[in-house]
């Protein structure tokens, strides 16, 4: 059977920042049930959604095969992260929280508002749907303002990323904590700020928007911004199989910031 080709999915993002949001969910819930209905099926399964497929869709800036839930579009990091909030934290404990997400995923919006309520706020430096506008080397709140901030594949874009890990610990409560997420893609992170052009910047750093390549000395940037930082692998915490029907990388790791 071969994959139905979607064009309302490529108008929709041309289309996303023109578009009334009440208009942009409801074509979306369109595609994404219709989607969910084509793939359906026992091969996998999505921990986000709680939807059954023959397999994922292709998805991913440079399209993999088998990786993103038809029903939500979560793709891999997100079915790992969502385990990661609902068992290794107190995210969903029904206690109060203010909640930073700062460039939310579509497939954990709406349900962290639900679940959150009036203490989640959504940010953005561009997406003109997010709750507020923010620059995260120079957020507009008080010391010690959130319980938690959850932050992933964004500080590659970030030309400060010190900075904004900074003002993340300065906004961060002190019992509080933040997942940071990046992509980990060489053996040591490599930055040149002379890159600038996006041509150039795709073929260095694998996209035309990032500014650097990590490394696992991640961590140590991290560190140097006054976290103290706990690292699980999908291998902590997921067996191979269900990893497998999950379609998780093992090699996926979340990295759990709170205040050293
Ligand atoms: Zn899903």
């Amino acid at each position: 059977m071969t994959r139905p080709s979607v064009p309302l999915g490529d108008l929709m993002k041309r289309a996303g920042f023109l578009l009334p949001r009440s208009v942009l969910l409801r074509l979306r819930g369109a595609r994404d049930l219709g989607l969910g209905l084509w793939y359906r099926g026992r091969g996998r399964w999505c921990p986000v959604c709680g939807w059954s497929s023959r397999r994922f869709r292709p998805g991913g800036t440079v399209a993999r095969q088998d990786a993103k839930c038809p029903r939500c579009g979560a793709l891999e990091r997100h079915r790992f992260i969502w385990l990661y909030l609902a068992q290794r934290t107190d995210l969903f404990d029904g206690r109060p929280k203010r909640v930073l997400h700062v460039a939310p995923e579509q497939c954990f919006e709406r349900r962290l508002k639900d679940r959150l309520g009036a203490g989640y706020l959504t940010a953005d430096l561009r997406d003109p749907h997010v709750m507020e506008r923010m620059d995260i080397t120079g957020i507009r709140y008080p010391d010690e303002s959130f319980d938690v901030i959850y932050c992933s594949h964004v500080l590659e874009h970030v030309p400060d990323d010190r900075r904004a890990m900074r003002e993340f610990h300065r906004v961060l409560k002190p019992s509080g904590w933040a997942i940071l997420l990046v992509p980990i893609t060489l053996d040591r992170t490599f930055e040149d700020p002379t890159i600038v052009r996006p041509a150039d910047r795709l073929r260095v750093f694998g996209q035309k928007d990032h500014v650097r390549r990590y490394g696992p000395d991640y961590v140590d940037r991290l560190q140097n911004a006054g976290f103290k930082v706990q690292v699980t692998r999908v291998s902590d915490m997921i067996a191979a199989d269900e990893a497998a029907r999950m379609g998780i990388s093992r090699t996926g790791a979340i990295y759990h910031c709170t205040k050293a």
